[in-house]
């Protein structure tokens, strides 16, 4: 698959020449939904189409897994406090890139061939229920998100297009 790689960004910059010919976008920076949503970031997951989202309504903080790292809390304690995000949406879902990848095998083979261990975790998961369950305790658990009131949690399925809840237990 890789040897037939070929790059495709100059596609894209074309195709973003007929998107700026027809612009509309012009919204406030604040999501008018009040609303971030932290997802997967698998290329099956068009998460504008699978929640009927609309561009300006909504933060879109997307990770391998969609886990909240320090890095998430980072976004959302900015969406929060400087641009008025209230609500917050988890989505992770079935048949995950990260879902049975294991810690020690895959840093072992990072170290073997580059000679050093990550500082990062690689938050790979078994149950992406259980692992939806764990982001939202990371939420609870940091005095950076404040807002914590209305926090929802969903596996997405990539076979039926439908959202699961996660019911938080
Ligand atoms: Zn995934």
């Amino acid at each position: 698959m890789s040897s037939h790689f070929a790059p495709s960004t100059d596609d894209l910059v074309a195709n973003n020449q007929a998107f700026a010919e027809n612009f509309n976008g012009i919204h406030p920076v604040e999501p008018n939904r009040q609303m971030a949503i932290v997802a997967c970031m698998d290329s099956r997951m068009d998460i504008f189409s699978l929640l009927g989202l609309g561009n300006g309504e909504a933060h879109i903080i997307r990770n391998a897994g969609g886990v909240v790292t320090d890095d998430v809390i980072r976004s959302l304690c900015l969406s929060q406090r400087k641009l008025e995000t209230r609500e917050i949406v988890l989505v992770h879902h079935t048949d995950c890139g990260l879902n049975g990848v294991r810690t020690d095998e895959f840093f072992a083979e990072l170290e073997g061939e580059l000679g050093v261990r990550p500082r990062w975790a690689l938050e790979e998961f078994k149950d992406p229920y259980a692992d939806v369950r764990q982001s939202i305790q990371r939420l609870r658990n940091t005095p950076f998100v404040e807002y914590t009131d209305h926090i929802r949690g969903f596996v997405y399925d990539v076979e039926t297009g439908l959202l699961n809840p996660v019911d938080e237990g």
